[in-house]
């Protein structure tokens, strides 16, 4: 049935789109005959609309997850001269968002959940450091309680990088919540994809959100009055409109993939597997499902012939990449990060996946051995 021809692929983002058909279509139809394409009606019902999925006071809509991060970084002041502590295993964009405007990442190690490690954030603080970038990676909530109880006893602003955490809550409070800013992606594949390129900030400030607002719009507020150089970094209708159509079906969406990995956790055992594993206090919205596997080349060749598709999130950590190498951070200084970049898998989870193929990947994971 699966083979190495007719692959199960680790995403597959057409069956979310058929799922809802009729509703997109129909909203795209509205839009593209509103005669309104950017910042309007839309955006601004997304932006309510998201503001309360995250029970945040305020969001306000971008172009993009990078966007998000960097604007946000920008609107704190936080550049040239100034330190941001980051977890090392996250996708580049994170790191991108600090360094786009001057500051220098410092990489913490992750802990057992690849999130940043919160007892190893202390000992990286400096007059320098400013801000702790809190990633949620692969959706699961982040170590909140110590992580804040620091920023508090050095006055360090936090951002939260929830690309990959749409929804995920520690201790009952969402994502995005606890920091200055939390920053989104929307990006097709995310747990709340748009068709293109969007982002948005959450804040419960409004001074942020304001500056947010004339920021991605050329610094302007009223059209023609520019009143700091900003940029373009505005949501249009249309993805806008579609985001608001998947934003209603939120619940379904999450349920339907966190089934799908509740069946992984328990159906897949292979002591040459990993699971993942979540924290007390901590919700996973499973953006993706990532096991770990010292051997991976070996299953990733295996489950390839077996008809299974399977991706790695992240191979290369950002220190080793070349855009970083100016940071002088050579292999084997963040020896967690590197493991975790040499082992981590992502099998194939998305919308849509049918009880065949969960079975199929089960069985195959199962199957592998030396
Ligand atoms: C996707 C992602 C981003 C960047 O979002 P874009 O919309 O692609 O710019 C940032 N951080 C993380 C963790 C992401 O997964």
């Amino acid at each position: 049935m699966f083979n190495e021809t007719n692959k199960i692929p680790a995403n597959k983002l057409d069956r979310g789109f058929y799922k809802y058909q009729n509703e997109f279509e129909n909203k795209a139809l509205e839009v593209l005959r509103s005669g309104w394409y950017v910042l309007g009606n839309e955006v601004t019902q997304f932006e309510k609309e998201f503001a309360q999925y995250n029970n945040a006071k305020y969001c306000v809509g971008l172009a993009s997850g990078l966007d998000a991060l960097w604007i946000a970084f920008r609107i704190l002041g936080i550049g040239k001269g100034d330190e941001v502590i980051v977890q090392g295993n996250t996708y580049i964009a994170s790191v991108m968002g600090i360094t786009i405007n001057g500051a220098t990442p410092v990489f913490v190690e992750p802990d057992e959940y690849f999130n940043i490690d919160a007892s190893k954030i202390e000992s990286k603080i400096t007059d320098k450091t400013k801000a702790i970038l809190v990633v949620h990676l692969y959706g699961q909530a982040s170590n909140m309680e110590p992580i804040m109880k620091l920023a508090k006893k050095y006055n360090l602003r936090v951002v939260e990088d929830c690309a990959q955490s749409h929804g995920a809550k520690f201790n009952g409070k969402n994502t995005g919540t606890f920091g200055d800013i939390g920053c989104f992606s929307f990006y097709p594949s995310k747990n709340l994809g748009a068709f293109g390129d969007a982002g948005a900030i959450v804040t419960d400030n409004p001074e942020i959100m304001e500056a947010v607002k004339v920021f991605r719009n050329y610094g302007s507020e009223k059209r023609y009055y520019n009143r700091v150089v900003g940029t373009n970094s505005r949501l249009d209708e249309l993805q806008a409109g579609l985001l608001r159509v998947r934003l209603s079906h939120m619940q379904e969406l999450e349920d339907e993939k966190r089934a799908i990995c509740e069946r992984y956790l328990r159906e897949i055992k292979n002591n040459l597997i990993e699971l993942p594993k979540i924290r007390t206090g901590a919700t996973h919205i499973w953006h993706q499902f990532v096991i770990r596997c010292e051997k991976r080349n070996e299953l990733i060749q295996y489950l390839d012939k077996k008809g299974v598709g399977s991706i790695i999130h992240y191979p290369i950590p950002p220190h080793l990449s070349e855009a970083y190498r100016y940071l002088g951070l050579p292999k084997g200084s963040l020896p967690i990060t590197e493991k975790y970049a040499d082992t981590v898998l992502s099998i194939p989870l998305f919308v849509g996946m049918t009880k065949e193929e969960q079975d199929h990947v089960i069985e195959t994971i199962n199957s592998f051995c030396d």
